[in-house]
């Protein structure tokens, strides 16, 4: 494979590569934008012109500097081994290959694709779609073999996106649907996903029915079928061992598998928990699931919504706070059709005396709420606040006792612990503090430093870090 007619270099080396607005050329997609995809169909070889690349809307050359546009990116393979359980895996792909490119950043999945591209690239001459095209055929056909015939479709104009992106919500539902259908009882293999450690180097997704991958486009159904055709790929099987805790989602195999997987960083994850050794968390997360210390539950914000959460935080600050593959009590990355699974944060829920994980959650973004809210208890779904309804927490507070949300219920045995512990400390006890480990954020891994805090309780006005370099010689 030789991409030497392509004018900028190409290779897994450029992932990662970070555009900030003022390096971008054009954005294309992204939360500016209503309508954008990405989607891959299985089609026969009659159906397909090798090597085509077709463009809907302006080119890039075209565009103007420091604009936004639609963006739809269709890609079409045939080939006599392909099955349609293979399409959201290659879909995933576009994600990897666009990054392949020095001078393109591509962020997210489906209908949440995000891409911007460099000035530099198009002073260098990558100013077209065609080329663009030809780079993610070429890449399609060399990586994954069993792809014989590739096209691949751009949709830059906001009238021609209509239809197509109506056609990828239809396929990405009836994707859902389908994994809706089976638990994690049903099955003896888990599957795990490694294509995110390019921007989260300790993160690993772990794939079962009732957990869709954080990125909500990799399902069990999509997962089983890549590891089966490219075993050695970056999708691969997680045999389940011995299930150690039913209720948290813990499995010797699940373990060993994080714990290679993050070169011993992490060794241990609760599936269905966001509070004690929860999932790691990469940076492609459908949704938030934070936690409200005062109100002792959850809230959900996905990253279509522009305002600030319930918190007072935004989807980006929270994003920074959970994402890079950390493991993050609190704030857990998660998709969208885990907070339907009937296992959703189940530990969570029910070490609070609750019936279900769901019931812990008392405020979401109205998007969220619309797209899951006919699979949500009944009961439960009009006791969830939005945007809509509360804009404080103070005013959460009074609408959750309103209402009589479930959470309601624990406010009083969190209140007496909370009296227990303050009695201790004013007897100056020495009290034992559990097992659950914390990483001050924003110091974690990204500064050559972590610092862990086990077994303590600290309370600080702040902190301050100082490098410690080699002292100077004084002067004469
Ligand atoms: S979020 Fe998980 S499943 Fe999705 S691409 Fe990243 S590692 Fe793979």
């Amino acid at each position: 494979m030789s991409f030497e007619d392509i004018p900028v270099p190409i290779g897994p080396v450029y992932e990662g590569e970070r555009i900030r607005a003022k390096q971008m050329y054009v954005e294309l997609g992204g939360p500016k934008m209503e309508k954008h995809f990405e989607l891959c169909k299985v089609v026969s070889k009659k159906e397909i012109t090798d090597g085509q690349v077709t463009i809907h809307g302006i080119d890039l050359k075209d565009m103007e500097e420091g604009s936004t546009h639609p963006i739809g990116i269709f890609v079409e393979v045939a080939g006599p081994e392909l099955e349609v359980d293979l399409e959201a895996v290659f879909e995933r792909r576009v994600h990897e290959f666009c990054n392949f490119v020095n001078g393109i950043m591509h962020l997210n999945q489906r209908y949440t694709n995000w891409l911007r591209i460099s000035k530099t690239a198009v002073e260098k001459g990558f100013n077209s779609f065609q080329l663009l095209g030809a780079v993610l055929i070429r890449l399609y056909k060399a990586e994954l073999p069993i792809i014989e015939q590739a096209q691949v479709t751009f949709f830059t104009n906001e009238k021609e996106i209509e239809k197509p992106y109506a056609m990828a919500m239809e396929i990405y539902d009836k994707r859902d649907e389908r994994a809706r259908t089976i638990h994690d009882e049903d099955v003896d293999m888990f599957y795990g996903c490694v294509l995110c450690q390019s921007f989260a180097p300790t993160h690993a997704c772990c794939i079962t029915p009732d957990r869709t991958s954080l990125c909500g486009s990799i399902n069990w159904f999509d997962a089983r079928a890549a590891a089966k055709v490219d075993p050695k790929g970056p999708l691969f099987e997680i045999p389940p061992g011995e299930c150690l805790n039913e209720l948290a989602g813990e499995y010797t195999g699940v373990n060993e598998m994080i714990k290679k997987r993050s070169l011993g960083e992490i060794d241990r994850i609760y599936l269905f928990s966001g509070m004690e050794f929860p999932h790691t968390s990469c940076g492609c997360f459908e949704a938030i699931d934070f936690y409200i210390p005062e109100v002792n539950g959850h809230g959900i914000v996905d990253r279509n919504y522009g305002d600030v959460a319930i918190n007072g935080l935004p989807f980006s600050a929270m994003a920074n706070q959970t994402g890079g593959g950390k493991q993050m009590p609190g704030f857990n990355g998660i998709s969208i059709q885990y907070i339907i699974s009937p296992k959703y944060q189940q530990y969570d829920g029910k070490s609070q005396g609750l019936n279900e994980g769901i019931e812990t959650v008392v405020w979401m973004n109205k998007g969220v709420k619309d797209r899951i809210g006919e699979f949500l208890p009944k009961d439960l779904l009009s006791k969830i606040a939005t945007e809509e309804e509360v804009t404080d927490i103070n005013a959460l507070k009074q609408w959750l006792q309103d209402v009589n949300h479930p959470i309601v219920e624990t406010w009083a045995e969190a209140l007496a612990e909370e009296e227990e512990e303050e009695e201790w400390e004013a007897e100056g006890a020495m009290v034992p503090m559990g097992t659950v480990g914390m990483t001050i954020p924003g110091v974690g891994g990204s500064g050559g430093f972590s610092i862990i805090l086990k077994n303590c309780k600290v309370h600080a006005e702040a902190i301050i870090i100082k490098k410690i370099g080699p002292k100077g010689k004084k002067k004469k």
